[in-house]
């Protein structure tokens, strides 16, 4: 089998991993071979579609604090982030900001001329840096013109990883399945960093674009590596009924109310204060009780809504700092957000669990780091706020890259290469899956796998709901050795691509689901029915979930607390 060694490989070129390639770039002055892997073109990644804004604070004369910001961020978690890793998180992203000032990206401006910041839920300070509400977009494009300014890299478009392989517990290749030439090879390097995003398509109804399946979850914890806090998944409560499109919380920050049937803005009940600008594990359960309760609008295939509406904000504001929400209205529902309002309702969003990875980025396995949302540095506890992540991602993008730029200066060597496990991997794709003539439809599986997500790991969980998606999930897993891959081509087979991000996605929603299921309280996003208080005395504690023989084994960890100990949370 053919192998390609790189001093260093990155999975991944979303803003985490463009990130890290640009800092290895600065740092070894573009000395370093790197080899940036994406299972989509560069700019296809997820990252393209943040929308509202970058948290940082860029005004402490105005009032901003770092200790603020921590403070949000932490009280966000339901106190489950550990708190080193918050502090240092704000007190780095404002250099990102600059950074990305000094790369061009073309921040919105305020009258004086500094960068605009929008408010966001949970945040008691206006701290969202905004490119418009396309913020992730010129990111991505700002980020994308340095790393090219930058000679010594390799680009690996549409190539779809499948493993991680180790030897003597450090990483020695990664196996990839090239979709425009059909070929399966290995690539080497003396270190990896996984920046390969999220894993929102578990669930039906998503803001996710549909390639982000949990591959580098998935791949990781079949290494070895444990997940952390995989039972806490975001729902953002403004997805678009009925596609889920994501309609920013950039909305609420410039003045968007919450509506129920009967006209109230209800999170008046919720959250006095802070109203719809509430975290969101608090504003998306508000909604679902609210339409529990009869409260909503009735909407297609039983997506009952509730209503955004921007329509006191005026044509001039909504057309200045939300033209993509307003063309995103009319041109998948055909209204206008200056006069109409937009039917929302709770979606799925975010994953703060990931692979587990301590402050510098680093993972258990000595030459294998993470960055992005595929990481956990227990930076969001149990409930992310809005305009955290995409920091995050440069944050640790920055942090990932100079580590490892400080790694392959002390000279390391290759590891061994594990040539028996890379062939049974190809064997596995090419001699079992995608030979064998089974009766199962992967697709099939895939829709049914979100369809159960959506129902027994949804904002409201109970035991019951939880082991009966579990059940189900074994169902599936079953079914899914009974496949048949109809197209047996090799080249853009994206058949095979699609079944090989299922099996990677039946993996994680056990994972999630079995965390959930032992965590027998209710904290941020995991809300329990059955156990609907926070219990610090037994669950003030991460989730490590580690693969044992193919099966999930479950530790805990504690939570790092410098500064705030847990106190009940009010908005
Ligand atoms: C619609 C939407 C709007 C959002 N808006 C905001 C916002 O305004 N502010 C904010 O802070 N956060 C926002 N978020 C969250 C934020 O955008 C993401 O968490 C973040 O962009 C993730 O970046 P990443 O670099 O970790 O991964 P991604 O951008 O998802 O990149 C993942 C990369 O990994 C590659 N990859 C994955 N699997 C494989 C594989 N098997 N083989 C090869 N390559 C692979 C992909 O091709 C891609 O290049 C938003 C999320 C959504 C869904």
């Amino acid at each position: 089998m053919q192998q390609i060694t790189h001093d260093v490989l990155i999975l991944g070129t979303g803003l985490a991993g463009l990130r890290a390639a640009v800092e290895i770039c600065i740092k070894t002055r573009d000395s370093t071979d790197i080899g940036i892997v994406s299972k989509v073109q560069v700019m296809r990644s997820h990252s393209v579609c943040a929308e509202g804004g970058t948290g940082a604070v860029m005004r402490p004369e105005e009032g901003d604090s770092f200790e603020l910001h921590a403070w949000d961020t932490v009280k966000g978690s339901d106190f489950l982030a550990d708190q080193d890793v918050v502090d240092r998180f704000v007190r780095t992203s404002p250099d990102e900001i600059r950074l990305l000032e000094h790369w061009g990206c073309p921040w919105s401006r305020r009258d004086d001329g500094r960068i605009m910041q929008r408010a966001f839920g949970g945040h008691s300070f206006p701290r969202a840096c905004m490119a418009a509400d396309k913020t992730g977009f010129f990111e991505m494009q700002a980020l994308y013109d340095t790393l090219v300014k930058y000679s010594n890299f390799k680009r690996y478009d549409e190539c779809f990883a499948t493993s991680l392989l180790l030897e003597g517990g450090r990483f020695a290749g990664l196996t990839l399945f090239d979709a425009p030439t059909g070929e399966f090879y290995v690539l080497r390097g003396k270190a990896l960093l996984v920046a390969s995003g999220g894993l929102g398509n578990l669930y039906g109804f998503t803001t996710y674009s549909q390639t982000v399946t949990g591959d580098g979850q998935a791949m990781a914890y079949r290494a070895g590596l444990p997940l952390e806090d995989p039972e806490f998944l975001q729902f953002h409560p403004t997805g678009l009924v009925s596609s889920g499109i994501l309609i920013t919380e950039g909305c609420r920050g410039e003045g968007g109310y919450l509506r129920n049937n009967k006209g109230e803005r209800f999170m008046e009940k919720y959250a006095p204060k802070m109203m719809e600008l509430a975290p969101r594990d608090i504003v998306s359960r508000s909604e679902m009780t609210e339409i529990l309760e009869g409260r909503g609008f009735s909407g297609p295939d039983g997506l009952d809504y509730l209503q955004l509406d921007l329509t006191h904000l005026g044509a001039e504001r909504i057309n200045k700092r939300l033209p993509l929400i307003r063309e995103v209205c009319m041109k998948f529902l055909g209204i206008d957000p200056i006069t109409t309002p937009i039917p929302i309702r709770p979606v799925a969003h975010y994953s703060m669990g990931g692979i587990e990875a301590d402050i510098n980025g680093r993972t258990k396995v000595e030459n294998i780091w993470a960055a992005g949302e595929v990481a956990c540095h227990s930076m969001h506890g149990a409930n992310r706020l809005g305009c955290n992540s995409t920091a995050e991602c440069l944050v640790w993008g920055g942090i990932t890259g100079g580590e490892i730029a400080k790694y392959l200066g002390q000279a390391p060597k290759l590891s061994a290469m594990p040539e028996d496990k890379a062939q049974e991997e190809e064997k596995r794709i090419f001699d079992g899956l995608l030979k064998q003539n089974g009766t199962e439809n992967p697709a099939q599986i895939r829709r049914e796998l979100r369809t159960l997500m959506d129902k027994y790991a949804g904002i409201y969980r109970t035991g019951q709901s939880m082991k009966e998606g579990l059940d189900q999930i074994a169902e599936l897993r079953e079914r899914f050795r009974k496949i048949v891959i109809q197209d047996k081509s090799r080249i853009y087979n994206s058949n095979l691509i699609q079944a090989l991000e299922t099996e990677n996605m039946l993996e994680l929603a056990e994972v999630l689901l079995f965390a959930g299921l032992a965590r027998e309280e209710s904290r941020g996003a995991h809300a329990r029915t059955d156990f609907p208080q926070r219990d610090d005395d037994k669950f003030l504690v991460h989730s490590m979930v580690y693969s044992t023989g193919g099966k999930p084994r479950l530790e805990y960890k504690p939570v790092t607390i410098t500064t705030w100990k847990p106190v009940e949370r009010k908005y």
